[in-house]
């Protein structure tokens, strides 16, 4: 029997006012279209709210009021130290309302509770507060040069840019690029995905709350061949900055093309390898690691551990432990605070993971899981599912699942699991478990990704950089390196008499 769902929280979610509106120029609007879509709760198959269908019309409104405060300086131009305490501001009012963000999360894609309300919205607010804090310690350059010019490498905002996140960290996806771009000064036009738009659409009223001028943020919900494709094509957008599939970013790429070659960043899949070697000395705590690798977010994860790489002598005893972890962890009602696996983010998704679930059958040994649960609250739950006895070339290791299903494969030795972890499209994220120093060293070394966990995994804190080799993106989101994005440098030649 499932749990009831915790009266609170349940409650709560009865008494929410929920906007669906998008925010452009300071003001909450609907489309120019009138169009809406359904906001479905992946829960219990819910209604939330209507969310406006933004298109063309949209973006260009919402870009044209971007472009209006950029010129003017109302934020582009005022003194660091001003946009940090509107954005320390805002750190607080996220943090102010934590609770109802945290809900709007849960909600709306599905993940746990306890996740939103301890991971999601305080690293958001840490997000907004660490951006703030850097902007007015920044110093430019001067170059060394002749003694009769002087050379100064300056950094300027981009302009305009637009901003389009996926929905498995709605808030904290849009918050790794809103944090650094408004630090900079930049205007944003911000599309967050459609299954995961209301607590965008909640920032930005807090945003405006805290002091953030009309026009610097607005928030255009849409669909991605709608409203998305309308910011990549956009010519008077600067720069976009997504972080979604490896396909909508190559599409990206293109967009940027064939408008005005507008400066790209992609934050993009991943198929993360993750290895444990026999000279692992603490196995309980791999195991333990790689279960939460892949199950934690639902597997909805960029930087999950889809792949596990298991050296021969030790095979058995990580596998009976990951089975338990896998058993402890069914999913359930995702109000209830006590919960660790929610509800995968929409009926769309759900079939597509299971699809992927019925081919890893046909290509591997199903273990444990691999079926729907929950299906009587009208939601979307799935087991958490392990296959064994994958070959790396199986479309199950190879291509990106998004969903609680780990693949593990067997291998001899340090060298063959190096070769198979970066037999990959991908490149985003790896994880490595040796005591011996000399191979650990080796393999992070070796290993090609953009993050590299070596006893431990996914690990992470606002002052590193996060992104990916190869197909998993270009760029780097959080640390003072995403400042690289969101600025141009300049340099100026002053020559003196
Ligand atoms: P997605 O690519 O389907 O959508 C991402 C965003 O792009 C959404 O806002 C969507 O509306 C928009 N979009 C879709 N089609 C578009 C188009 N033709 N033009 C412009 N915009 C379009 O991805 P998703 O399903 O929302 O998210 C899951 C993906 O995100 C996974 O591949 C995951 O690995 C990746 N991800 C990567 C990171 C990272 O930091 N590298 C982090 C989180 C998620």
């Amino acid at each position: 029997m499932n749990k009831p769902a915790n009266p609170n929280w349940a409650a709560r979610a009865q008494q929410l006012n929920i906007q669906g509106k998008s925010f452009i120029n300071g003001q909450y609007v609907s489309a120019a279209s009138e169009k809406t879509f359904d906001c479905i709760s992946p829960i219990d198959g819910r209604h939330l709210t209507q969310v406006a269908a933004c298109d063309q019309m949209d973006v260009d409104r919402a870009a044209a009021a971007a472009r209006a405060a950029f010129n003017d300086g109302r934020w582009s131009r005022v003194h660091p130290s001003k946009r940090k305490a509107v954005l320390l501001h805002l750190a607080d009012l996220i943090e102010k309302n934590a609770d109802e963000l945290a809900l709007l999360e849960t909600l709306d894609m599905g993940k746990p509770i306890r996740d939103s309300l301890s991971i999601d919205i305080p690293a958001t607010a840490r997000c907004f507060r660490w951006y703030a804090e850097a902007v007015d310690k920044l110093y430019d350059e001067v170059a060394p040069t002749a003694h009769n010019v002087l050379a100064t490498i300056t950094r300027e905002p981009l302009g305009v840019c637009g901003v389009i996140v996926p929905w498995n960290f709605p808030l904290i996806m849009a918050a790794w690029k809103l944090a650094p771009a408004l630090a900079a000064g930049n205007s944003i036009v911000l599309k967050p995905a459609e299954q995961s738009s209301l607590t965008a659409i909640r920032l930005a009223a807090l945003a405006a709350e805290a002091g953030l001028p009309d026009g610097v943020l607005n928030v255009v919900t849409g669909l991605g061949h709608e409203a998305g494709q309308a910011i990549g094509l956009h010519r008077d957008i600067d720069g976009v900055f997504f972080t979604g599939s490896t396909a909508v970013g190559k599409y990206i790429l293109q967009y940027a093309a064939q408008s005005n070659m507008k400066k790209v960043g992609l934050e993009c899949g991943g198929k993360s390898a993750h290895i444990i070697l026999d000279d692992c000395g603490d196995l309980d705590a791999a195991a333990e690691a790689a279960a939460f690798g892949i199950f934690f977010n639902q597997g909805e994860m960029c930087s999950a551990g889809s792949r596990l790489i298991l050296d021969a002598p030790i095979r058995d005893a990580v596998m009976e432990k990951i089975l338990h972890f896998a058993k402890g962890m069914q999913p359930g009602d995702p109000l209830d605070p006590t919960t660790r696996l929610g509800a995968m983010v929409d009926k769309t998704h759900t079939e597509r993971v299971m699809d992927y679930i019925a081919n890893g059958k046909q290509e591997a040994e199903l273990l444990i899981g691999g079926r729907q649960a929950r299906l009587e609250t009208g939601g979307c739950y799935i087991e958490p599912t392990v296959f064994d006895k994958v070959s790396n070339k199986a479309r199950i290791a190879q291509e990106e699942i998004f969903g609680p299903v780990l693949a593990v494969i067997t291998v001899n030795g340090v060298d063959e699991a190096i070769q198979i972890a970066n037999e990959s499209i991908y490149g985003l994220a790896a994880g490595v478990w040796s005591d011996n120093v000399n191979t650990l060293y080796k393999a992070t070394r070796a290993l090609k990704a953009g993050v590299v966990y070596a006893n431990c995994y996914d690990a992470d804190d606002i002052t590193t950089p996060f992104g990916g080799y190869k197909q998993s993106g270009i760029g780097r989101d959080k640390s003072l390196h995403a400042f690289d994005k969101y600025t141009e440098l300049k340099t100026t030649w002053l020559k003196l008499r």
